[in-house]
């Protein structure tokens, strides 16, 4: 058998070869060979068994060849440091995702800390924004919602599988929340224009009903912001992602339907435009 290095460095190339992330290959290894990073380092010498070797291979063949996202073959993602179940049926949890989620959690810290919050997560999928928002804020409650029976059934697997106080609901967008209200609503809606062309590994194997936003990726926000008002509590935080070039489209639409907010728009940390914020609490250092 060969060693941890060798199989390393022979299918980071066939990745490279093949247009993929070396990466992509590195999580494999780490996860069929049941290591952590440190221990792979120490470990790169030794031999690997020859049972997660041939698993290993196979998922290689997998991703490099046929497209599959790694996640799809090790069944879970990373988000905000816990391990969220996914499948074919969901989203597959991005780090873009994990940014907005640390800034809505800044918000509440600075804007609600002293009472108990409702908080809704319209589009849910894997259920990683709700559930990590209700896992780490003590005083979050959390409604989710979204149109996919078969999302949903995974968002409750993450619930059993990691706690939080989270209650799923079945359908469109605000519909299933009719008559709630809310302090604070957080969105990753399909967002990809209908015509964009997509890297088969997303496009061949992401549920097409949880990336497209219509012709320019819009059609989602639209609704939501039209129906806002209707739940939204006297103080409010609103909070999306988005593509970056859709940052002025949105803020543009927000302006029509909100009067006397802040919209702050914020970069991820590859310097993009990629959430924005509406909220009408004051800034903390401002007077009132
Ligand atoms: N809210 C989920 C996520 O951010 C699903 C989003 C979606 O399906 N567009 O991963």
């Amino acid at each position: 058998m060969p060693t941890y290095q060798k199989i390393l460095r022979v299918n980071e190339q066939y990745a490279l070869d093949n247009d993929k992330e070396p990466s992509a290959v590195k999580r494999l290894l780490l996860h069929y060979s049941g290591m952590n990073s440190t221990q792979l380092v120490a470990n790169l010498q030794t031999t690997m068994p020859n049972k997660s070797y041939r698993s290993f291979l196979r998922a290689v063949d997998q991703h490099v060849i046929h497209n599959k996202p790694i996640q799809h073959l090790m069944e879970y993602e990373y988000f905000f440091g816990r391990s969220f179940y996914v499948n074919g049926d969901v989203l597959i949890p991005r780090s873009e995702t994990e940014e907005l989620a640390e800034n809505v959690i800044s918000f509440i810290d600075e804007y609600f800390a002293d009472s108990r919050i409702n908080v809704l997560d319209i589009g849910t999928g894997s259920g990683c924004l709700a559930l990590t928002l209700a896992l780490e804020c003590d005083n979050v409650k959390a409604v989710a919602t979204d149109i996919s029976e078969q999302a949903l059934s995974i968002a409750r697997k993450n619930k059993e599988r990691l706690g939080g106080d989270v209650k799923f609901k079945e359908g469109n967008l605000l519909v299933p929340v009719n008559g709630q209200t809310f302090d604070v609503v957080v969105s990753n809606p399909p967002y990809i224009p209908n015509t964009e062309k997509l890297d088969p590994v997303v496009g061949d194997h992401e549920p097409p009903i949880a990336l497209f936003g219509g012709k320019n990726g819009l059609d989602y926000y639209k609704d939501i912001i039209r129906d806002l008002p209707n739940v939204l509590n006297d103080e409010f935080l609103v909070a999306f992602e988005h593509a970056s070039h859709q940052g002025k489209h949105l803020k543009k639409m927000i302006k029509k339907t909100f009067k006397n907010v802040r919209i702050i728009q914020m970069k991820d940390m590859q310097g993009k435009d990629r959430m924005l914020f509406i909220t009408n609490k004051k800034p903390e250092n401002a007077s009132s």
